[in-house]
């Protein structure tokens, strides 16, 4: 356990209904472990409880119930280690529009505790590409600037463990870029990265490891290449030129009859051939009058998984 970044066991957060509204749900016992020095990966669509879960582990939303370890330490009876230990860039764009990009991330240190001779802000303003602006209000910076610099924030103490609250959610391809590499940096010199997005595309090339959360609970945790290999089936799609009386039967081949009298055949691409399942598609007297095929994705994974408790 003293390996893992962070240790969340039975995690549950009830917000309070404001004015007549009923109290949500946002996490009903999540379980959840991540390794030191991994990037990974939290997924799941809007209002699924991404941002409650990071909020949590920033020390920004109280939980209701559960256990938080961060780097060994317990949220509750370590609250200070614990803190010092994650950096957490937000969501939401939260900056003081009276302070510099220097200026705020000295003002950030400060509130780590972190002493003068210790602080590396020329080296963050570097990182993030802001040196030129390390003296200009916030609220003149542009959007993708603002981004920046709250990823900068994050960092000023130098922490084991960076959250990223769908850090590239509407940036531009540019940023988008900066902040990948940057990502890849930091991680590369030890640090461990959680991002949580719900671009799947960007999980699959940035995460190691990958949760899926929908409405509060994690419904699939793996590492990206089993999540991916998982998904190495294939789907055909025959339209007989008569009605199918007999499915065709073959070793790691299923098959089902569509009610529009399709017969929908799924296979593992790396084990049987396009070939072979046509070939039991023949065994079994069916004529093709039509065949496609579909590639399995994250995105079909995602969609079973998050679709089937709404
Ligand atoms: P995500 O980041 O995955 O989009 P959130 O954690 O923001 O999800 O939200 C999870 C659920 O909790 C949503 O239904 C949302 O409406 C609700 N929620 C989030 N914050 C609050 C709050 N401060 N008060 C009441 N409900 C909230
Ligand atoms: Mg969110």
């Amino acid at each position: 356990m003293t390996q893992d970044a962070i240790c969340i066991e039975g995690l549950r957060k009830t917000y309070k209904g404001s004015k007549g509204q009923p109290p949500k749900q946002a996490l009903k016992g999540v379980d959840l472990t991540v390794p030191r020095g991994s990037v990974f990966g939290l997924l799941g669509p809007n209002g699924a409880g991404k941002s409650t879960l990071i909020n949590i582990l920033a020390g920004l939303v109280l939980k209701t119930e559960g256990k938080v370890t961060i780097w060994g330490f317990d949220q509750d009876t370590n609250p200070r280690q614990s803190r010092a230990s994650i950096g957490v860039m937000p969501q939401e764009l939260n900056l003081d529009p009276f302070f510099s990009p220097r200026g705020a991330l000295e003002v950030q240190a400060g509130l780590y505790g972190v002493p003068k001779s210790e602080r590396n802000s020329d080296e963050i303003l570097r990182l993030i590409g802001l040196q030129d602006k390390a003296e200009a209000y916030a609220r003149t910076l542009s959007g993708g600037m603002r981004r920046r610099l709250l990823l900068g924030k994050a960092l000023v103490h130098n922490p084991h463990i960076l959250v990223l609250d769908e850090p590239t959610a509407g940036v531009d391809i540019e940023l988008r870029q900066m902040l990948w590499e940057n990502i890849r940096k930091l991680n590369q010199q030890g640090m461990t990265i959680i991002l949580t997005t719900h671009y799947l595309e960007e999980a699959e090339e940035m995460c190691d490891e990958i949760a899926i959360i929908n409405h509060g609970e994690v419904v699939a945790r793996d590492s990206t290449s089993n999540l991916l290999g998982r998904l190495d089936s294939k789907t055909m799609v025959v339209v007989p030129d008569g009605p199918a009386t007999t499915l065709p039967q073959a070793p790691g081949i299923e098959a089902e009859l569509r009610s529009d009298g399709a017969v929908v055949l799924r296979y593992q691409s790396a084990a049987t051939s396009a070939e072979a399942v046509l070939a039991a598609v023949h065994s079994a007297g069916i004529t093709i009058r039509d065949v496609k095929t579909e590639e399995t994705d994250l995105e079909d994974v995602f969609l079973a998984l998050t679709s089937s408790t709404g």
